[in-house]
């Protein structure tokens, strides 16, 4: 069998290309055009990227893009000053605060202080809540671009039998929710789960969520079955160049699984596209 290689960025081209038609729209019918708020305290490297890849696809989307950068001594003070300012503007609708933050902030403290409204990265425990409640959440971007993938290749989950390894509240937790609200069979591994494998190789789908790379061997893997790679671990190559791997081993997952998502190009240029999808949800909330 060789899988079917689910396409994230194809699929992450096709949102984005929904979210600007979906702007223009509110815009010719409200006058409102979506902001998208972003914050990044310090000076990390890997955040200063995605922060600019943001930027970069809020604006060819069509939406306004507030940046805002804060030298990594800020105080708590004036962080959630700002945060206080981004909740009372209105041309602001969505504000995400780049994680990590320097160790002297508290990540949940300042999520906390977020409009639920405006929490377009579905970090806020009001939207934790409604996602667990089947209420009407903004939900975790990844999760929720793993999902578009999951259903471009699996349209029919009720009943299917989901494990995912990971309990994070950014992907884990919240993947496992997404997956019980369609009526999914959902088992949550995590680092003291006994007997991995053999838990794995009972999943009709397999949503990897570690940070160990190439940790699922194919013989982890249910023949037929979905399977989600989230994981980004840089390694280096025989010949010593670094590259980028995922959590699963992707080229013996694809001669037993139905179809898989490749490190890069599956669920990492979803994420984005459902942050810009999040942000025209919120500013189309904010009109309704
Ligand atoms: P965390 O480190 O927060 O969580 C990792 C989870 O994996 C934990 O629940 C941990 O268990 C579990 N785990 C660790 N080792 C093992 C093991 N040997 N066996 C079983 N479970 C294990 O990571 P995140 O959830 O934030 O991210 C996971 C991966 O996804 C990373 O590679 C990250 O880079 C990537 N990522 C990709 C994104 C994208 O855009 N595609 C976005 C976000 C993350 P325990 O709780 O017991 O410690």
């Amino acid at each position: 069998m060789t899988a079917i290689r689910i396409d994230g960025k194809a699929m992450a081209e096709q949102v984005r290309a929904d979210v600007a038609t979906g702007v223009a729209e509110l815009k010719a019918t409200h006058g409102v055009t979506p902001g998208l708020a972003v914050v990044l305290v310090g000076e990390d490297p890997a955040s200063e990227v995605y922060v600019r890849n943001k930027i970069k696809q809020t604006e060819a989307c069509g939406m306004t893009s507030f940046h805002h950068v804060l030298s990594k001594d800020t105080t708590r003070e004036s962080l959630l000053r700002l945060i206080r300012s981004l909740n009372e503007d209105p041309e602001v609708h969505g504000i995400l605060v780049q994680l990590p933050l320097p160790g002297h902030l508290d990540a949940k403290d300042v999520i906390e202080s977020i409009d639920p409204a405006k929490d377009v990265d579905g970090f806020h425990t009001a939207n934790v809540g409604e996602l667990w409640t089947e209420g009407q959440p903004f939900v975790p971007c990844t999760p929720l671009g793993c999902l578009k993938l999951l259903k471009s290749v699996c349209p029919d989950i009720a009943g299917k039998h989901a494990v995912v390894i990971g309990r994070s509240n950014i992907v884990g937790r919240p993947m496992a929710a997404l997956l019980l609200n369609e009526s999914a069979t959902v088992t949550i591994a995590h680092s003291k789960t006994d007997d991995l494998p053999g838990l794995c190789r009972q999943a009709d789908i397999l949503v990897a969520a570690v940070g160990r790379p190439q940790m699922v061997k194919a013989d982890w893997i249910k023949p037929g079955a979905v399977v989600l790679d989230v994981g980004i671990n840089r390694i280096e190559d025989d010949a010593g160049q670094s590259k980028l791997v995922g959590d699963v081993d992707f080229d013996a997952a694809l001669s037993v699984a139905g179809a898989v998502t490749p490190v890069p190009g599956g669920p990492g240029p979803m994420t984005i596209a459902c942050l810009l999808a999040n942000t025209l949800e919120a500013a189309k909330r904010s009109v309704a």
